[in-house]
């Protein structure tokens, strides 16, 4: 076995140590309250049942979303994003970047796209051998384009890439994580405080107490921030990437550039259908295919034809085919054919990482 291909295993199992851990303490929070409090501490029937119940409730949708979030598989760019074969074997034969650039142009007229470099050029990821559609990014953890891509999770808990699979679930995992937390603790406070009075009875049951009050309150603290965050996000319909560094459309960077208004950025995350928003169910009619986006843009240009994008893009996803088989009509292609010239300095916030506390890191890679 090759010393890279070892290497890579040995990381790829590393980087589930935060998840087990964290599975661990979730296991031990559910035992120490299930079992160590409400059986053996709480004296009362009615109180016991009612905790149990919501206890029970609130420990469902965390796990659920936790799972959906860890084991939803970043979506890619479909097929339509590649290079036709003549045309990528001139792609790789020519050197000129200029040249290199009239290709991607060409291919680039046949599909919905919105947004290009800060240089004007093309969004095409080497790597991956893929025009890159809006919002999607290349994840160098994942080494692949990853579609709306948010940030790639390596240590908050969750080992994966979100973005446009799991953005949702996501969300929700944080919010179900804050709500359990918050149930958690503001149950146990009241024998928390007996446990420093020495009203509790002298088992070891009051220690699981004492660390149980701890543990939530900790980790409420810590998630607060960054769901926080993230509501703000939504409300912006904004990712992560882009709010750091705006997506570049035609009249320039816009970080807005996909906001639609309140309610319908709540709808491209959480879907349309309301009774959906809270469960980690997802349904590719509701939101698309990840490859499109409405913007603003339409609106705000009187030059582009009012079509309804929304519609168009939920379209395709229900007939599970790209819009790129759409051309887009020649004003909407001008943002394609503007005559910017290429240069290589393009960057792109290709690798962007959430780690633990909300520190957030970006590593900007070359984008050409
Ligand atoms: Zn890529
Ligand atoms: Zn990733």
């Amino acid at each position: 076995m090759a010393p890279s291909h070892v290497l890579k295993c040995c990381q790829k199992v590393f980087s589930w140590i935060p998840v087990v851990f964290i599975a661990l303490v979730v296991g031990w929070s559910y035992y120490a309250y299930v079992v160590e409090l409400c059986i053996f501490t709480i004296r009362n029937t009615g109180e016991k049942v009612v905790y149990l119940v919501i206890f029970h409730l609130s420990f469902i949708m965390f796990v659920w979303s936790y799972w959906k979030t860890i084991f939803s598989k970043p979506a890619n760019p479909s097929k339509e994003f590649c290079l036709p074969k003549a045309d990528k074997e001139q792609y790789e034969r020519e050197e000129r970047p200029e040249a290199q650039q009239e290709i991607l142009k060409r291919v680039a007229q046949n599909l919905p796209l919105y947004t290009r470099t800060g240089t004007g050029a093309v969004r095409y990821c080497d790597r991956c051998q893929v025009i890159k559609p809006d919002r999607c990014h290349h994840c160098s953890a994942c080494d692949m384009c990853v579609l709306k891509m948010d940030h790639h999770c390596p240590w908050y808990v969750v080992n994966n890439c979100v973005g446009f699979s799991n953005y949702k679930f996501f969300v929700l995992f944080l919010a179900y994580s804050l709500l359990y937390c918050l149930f958690v603790a503001a149950t146990v406070l009241q024998y928390f405080i007996k446990f420093w009075a020495n009203e509790l009875p002298d088992s070891h049951a009051k220690f699981h107490v004492l660390f149980l009050f701890f543990v939530a309150a900790m980790f409420f603290i810590s998630i607060l921030s960054l769901f926080s965050y993230h509501c703000w996000l939504v409300g912006k319909n904004r990712s992560t990437i882009e709010a750091f560094r705006g997506p570049v459309f035609r009249n320039g960077p816009d970080r807005n550039g996909f906001s639609l208004g309140f309610s319908k950025n709540l709808k491209e995350v959480f879907g349309d259908e309301k009774k959906f928003w809270l469960l980690p169910v997802y349904t590719r009619q509701v939101l698309g295919d990840g490859s499109t986006f409405p913007t603003r843009l339409i609106s705000l240009d009187p030059e582009q034809p009012t079509i309804d994008v929304q519609s168009e893009s939920t379209k395709s996803g229900a007939d599970g085919q790209s819009c790129a088989t759409r051309p887009l009509s020649e004003s909407q292609n001008r943002l394609l054919g503007n005559d910017q010239r290429f240069t290589e300095d393009g960057l792109d916030a290709d690798h962007l990482k959430l780690g633990s506390k909300d520190k957030v890191t970006v590593s900007m890679e070359s984008e050409s």
